[in-house]
């Protein structure tokens, strides 16, 4: 096995072993990135320097015996997420040339587990998108079919993984942008509940939904990044005071008596592909035969997902993204004669056509007269969606759905009809609204060799059920070992 198609766990066992170094590890990663990065396009910044940097340091602390989880590990983080020292783009002109003063938390807590961060990934401008084709810097392309999208918001994300361009990453999900690449580009992909993880240093797109979270190459990685990032954080006042369990520890527990819930809504969502359904089906064949039963719950609120995210998150994002003003932060208009050109030109310039629409969107949908039709009947549209799960939940551990509703679509595809996309992302956005984790697991392809990933759903704070189920899923069947050709 080359050494950049080293999963987490076992570039742990290797260095720990010294049969590997870090530098080796590393320099093998960038050597990679160097080779497909003209045709996948995952990377904003490739942060080779500080990269052999950490390397050396990491080898230092092995050489004394001093092993964290992550320790000399190569992992790449979705350009929305604060890096001390390392330009943080979100993907768009406006914060081109931003270089964050300080680490997001969980940048902190990658480096005190001893990772090397090897570079900051592509998503969609401000993470608003479904395909990473609003990225204002550049193309991502899916590496099992490089003329088709990977996924977004996340799609560098993914992308990376996927390729093998990093050993596992960072991405945020605000309505699926971990879940959805996830799913497209065959890795797993984990949404924790809102609340686990620290949102501090995260650039906010609509801070009542977002989450970071782990995208890897199989569930074990997954649940390795899952333990490394979560935890209470005093500078998140949203952040939960709970303790964090060890998650690899629960994955080689059976299945045998779980519960699985199978929405009857979701079956019969408009636009689901046969062969996703197919895909789908199987799954819960494969979950059955390990022993856990399936049992039909109601979601009935679910088609007001949709409507109801696509006002709460544009009303957040036009609040949020109010502070890009030229003045404090990133891209500034030069040639303005007063202030309130300056203001509307940088704008103007600094953002793309999807974050417009959004803060057009929301500005509308907060403005006095409107707040309450909009943005209240929202809020308790969302109150319904969370009461469907805590219903369902009564009766069942984890849901089981659909994450896309059709395998990655090509480039260019949906680009001017910004409906179809939002109407894609109906099996994850509920998860956001509701505060519960999600997870994505490869669980086939396509007749025409595209991935297709299975959607688990689990309560408040229970990761280590979806962990669970998705490893010994994994184990079953393994799709995760599947490469793409690049
Ligand atoms: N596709 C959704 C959107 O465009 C979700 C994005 C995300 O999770 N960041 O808003």
């Amino acid at each position: 096995m080359k050494l950049h198609e080293l999963t987490i766990n076992k570039a742990q066992q290797l260095l720990k072993g010294k049969e590997i170094s870090s530098q080796e590890l590393t320099r093998a990663v960038l050597d990679r990135i160097a080779q497909v990065e003209d045709r996948v396009g995952a990377y904003i910044t490739i942060a080779s320097d500080s990269a052999m940097k950490e390397a050396a340091l990491a080898d230092k602390e092995i050489s004394k015996g001093n092993m964290a989880e992550l320790t000399g590990i190569p992992i790449a983080v979705k350009d929305l997420i604060c890096t001390k020292g390392i330009r943080t783009t979100c993907a768009s002109k406006i914060l081109d040339n931003f270089i964050p003063p300080y680490d997001a938390t969980v940048i902190s807590k990658l480096k005190k587990a001893g990772a090397v961060i090897v570079g900051k990934l592509n998503m969609d401008e401000f993470a608003m998108g479904s395909s990473t084709e609003n990225s204002g810097i550049k193309l991502t392309r899916n590496p099992w079919d490089l003329t088709r999208i990977p996924g977004g918001s996340s799609g560098g994300s993914a992308a990376a993984v996927a390729a093998d361009m990093c050993i596992g990453s960072l991405g945020s999900d605000t309505g699926g942008s971990i879940r959805q690449p996830a799913s497209h580009c065959s890795v797993v992909g984990l949404k924790p509940t809102y609340g686990r993880v620290s949102r501090f240093g995260l650039v906010a797109f609509a801070s009542s939904l977002d989450q970071i979270g782990p995208v890897a190459k199989d569930v074990t990685d997954c649940a390795i990044l899952a333990k490394v990032i979560s935890g209470y954080d005093p500078s998140d006042s949203t952040s939960v005071p709970k303790d964090v369990p060890d998650y690899t520890s629960f994955l080689t527990e059976g299945i045998k008596g779980l519960i699985i819930g199978v929405p009857k809504e979701y079956d019969t969502a408009k636009g689901l592909d046969p062969q996703v359904f197919a895909a789908i089906t199987n799954a819960r064949k494969v979950l059955e035969t390990l022993g856990a039963q399936c049992v039909e719950v109601s979601l009935p609120h679910t088609e007001y997902a949709v409507p109801a995210y696509y006002v709460i998150a544009p009303s957040e994002a036009s609040s949020n993204l109010a502070r890009y003003d030229g003045v404090k932060y990133g891209f500034r208009d030069k040639d303005s004669k007063n202030l309130m050109e300056m203001y509307k030109n940088t704008r103007s310039k600094g953002f793309g056509p999807e974050v417009k629409r959004r803060i057009i969107i929301g500005t509308y949908c907060l403005s006095a007269g409107y707040y309450d039709a909009f943005y209240k009947k929202a809020s308790q549209v969302r109150t319904l969606i969370t009461d469907d799960f805590t219903k369902a939940f009564e009766i069942c551990d984890v849901i089981l759905s659909p994450v896309a509703p059709t395998p990655a679509f090509k480039i260019g595809d949906n680009a001017d009809d910004p409906l179809t996309m939002y109407l894609s992302d109906i099996f994850t956005l509920s998860a956001n609204l509701a505060g519960i984790p999600g997870l994505s697991v490869p669980c086939g392809f396509s007749s025409g060799g595209l991935p297709i990933g299975l959607q688990l759903l689990g309560k408040h704070f229970g990761e280590e059920v979806l962990l669970k189920t998705a490893y010994n899923f994994e184990q079953a069947t393994g799709f995760h070992k599947k490469k793409p050709e690049i």
